[in-house]
């Protein structure tokens, strides 16, 4: 029987979630949904050292910017809670005492000073079949030593005792069958009696079994652990409920060479992170696609073809596409460049979607930011300005740069339009032009257009030194959406008191 989709995305919150990270969850959701199977979120804090307060929050809001549902958590509930693992020490300590009694796991008692003994001493030093009866464990012990000890208190960790000499067989879906000599794995700490807490491998094998996950879906750093899980799954007598193993490629830097880093993103100027990070200890600010003006539909979009493709040329899916077309068949294997260049053009893309209404509210804050009141113009006059400019934005921030001097007069005027378009016959020809804008019935644009490009002919000037100039009066540089739209929008007055304006302050350039 096919057994229920059931996937999980299972963080630690040591710290903001790495973009990666969101990729990880992205194709975990999509792949849920598709199946109509569920997705989990489960928080693996098992690690106290490495805890980072806020980190569980971000991790719950990035997702929620990003639309991509829980099913089962923290914050949603479900029947197989808790899904924290700090809550779930009892579930864990059972399971421990389970490999105990079977005899897959034992208790060692060396002091951290006498591991460090033993790696100093002994050339290539691991914890396995090979050293483990010279070192203080429930197995090199007599019995009775073994109980004095724990009867003291002493403190201990349990190891998982691995069999030398076995081909372990992680399939994979994406990279077939992947085969491990069991004797170059170690015997790895499952448990520490000092926090009575587990490590990562058996709270998360503990867990994904417990929880009916049916599709382990992580990065690939977490590949050279999988031997250990599927040998663990054996331990427990699960082996046949195990999970398929997916494990993603990884992103690489823009140049392909390594994985991507914060450093490369602080280097090149784009966010490794969804949302803006203040990291609790040392105050520093790491910036966030949300921040930075991204919808999050155009991350979803972005990310979702960073190792996986549709398999035909489409590259503007949103989410409900990206679901119907999703599959484990057209996930890469080998890794995926970070071409932010890219990122920025889904995100123009994404804005031209957005109607003018919408994003001339999201062009409030930054037209108050600038000193312009929005009440003077009204939202209608804004959202008909930024339509004009929306095609040249790759961010709403751009915005102001493309379609401030619909709120401000020009200041300055660039100095090479004026070298080029502004001549001594200049503000004679803009005088003329205020006289028929003044007697112009109409500031239609097509209606306004005729007419000024009948003048311009009539006179025998050049149509494109008196348009350059017109506009220079009236933009403060040589582009800049069609001439016409722009007088319609501002209005008789406004583009009389500007060409006014020009003739007095451009001078003519030597
Ligand atoms: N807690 C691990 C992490 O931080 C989970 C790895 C896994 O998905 O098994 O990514």
């Amino acid at each position: 029987m096919e057994r229920k989709v059931r996937v999980r995305f299972a963080p630690s919150p040591t710290g903001p979630l790495h973009i990666g990270g969101v990729r990880t969850a992205l194709y975990n959701y999509l792949f849920a949904r598709q199946h109509g199977g569920d997705m989990i979120l489960r928080i693996e804090d098992t690690d106290s050292q490495r805890f980072v307060p806020g980190a569980e929050d971000y991790i719950n809001e990035s997702l929620k910017w990003l639309g991509i549902k829980i099913d089962e958590g923290v914050r949603e509930g479900g029947k197989y809670g808790p899904y924290k693992q700090s809550e779930r020490r009892d579930i864990y300590r059972e399971h421990v005492k389970m490999l105990l009694d079977n005899g897959k796991a034992y208790m060692a008692f060396d002091t951290p000073a006498e591991l460090e003994e033993a790696r100093a001493t002994r050339p290539n030093f691991q914890y396995d079949a090979s050293t483990r009866m010279s070192m203080r464990n429930s197995l090199s012990l007599p019995a009775d030593e073994v109980k004095r000890l724990l009867d003291e208190g002493a403190q201990y960790v349990v190891r998982f005792k691995i069999e030398p000499g076995r081909d372990v067989v992680v399939n994979d879906l994406l990279r077939g069958n992947v085969t491990i000599n069991s004797s170059v794995l170690d015997d790895k700490v499952l448990y520490k009696s000092a926090d009575d807490l587990p490590t990562y491998h058996l709270a998360n094998i503990v867990d994904d079994h417990l929880m009916e996950v049916s599709h382990v879906i992580r990065g690939e750093e977490w590949l050279p652990s999988a031997p250990l899980h599927v040998l663990l799954y054996e331990a427990f007598g699960w082996g046949d409920t195990r999970p398929d193993f997916v494990h993603l490629p990884l992103l690489l830097k823009p140049d392909g060479k390594g994985k991507l880093s914060k450093r490369d993103g602080d280097r090149l100027g784009f966010p490794v992170f969804p949302l803006e990070w203040h990291d609790p200890k040392s105050g520093e600010i790491s910036s966030g696609y949300r921040e930075t003006g991204y919808l999050p539909e155009a991350v979803v979009n972005f990310l979702a073809l960073l190792g996986w493709n549709p398999g035909d040329d489409s590259e503007i899916m949103n989410m409900e596409e990206l679901i119907k077309k999703f599959t484990l068949e057209h996930c890469s294997r080998s890794g995926a460049r970070f071409d932010f260049e890219k990122g920025k053009w889904f995100n123009h893309k994404y804005l031209q979607e957005v109607s003018d209404e919408k994003l001339a509210e999201m062009f409030v804050p930054i037209l108050k930011a600038n000193g312009v009141n929005p009440d003077d113009y009204g939202m209608d006059y804004i959202a008909r300005a930024v339509g004009m400019v929306k095609g040249r934005i790759n961010f709403v921030k751009d915005l102001w740069d493309q379609a401030k001097f619909f709120f401000v007069e020009p200041t300055e005027y660039a100095a090479k339009d004026v070298k080029k378009r502004w001549n001594a016959d200049m503000p004679r020809i803009m005088g003329e032009l205020v006289e028929e804008l003044k007697k112009a019935p109409d500031m239609t644009s097509n209606v306004l257009e005729q007419e000024i490009l009948g003048w311009i002919a009539e006179n025998g000037y050049h149509t494109g030194n008196v348009m350059n100039a017109f506009r220079l009066t009236v933009v403060g540089e040589c582009k800049g959406p069609h001439m016409f739209d722009i007088t319609e929008l501002m209005g008789k007055d406004e583009t009389i008191r500007r060409i006014e304006l020009g003739i007095e302050r451009i001078k003519p350039a030597e």
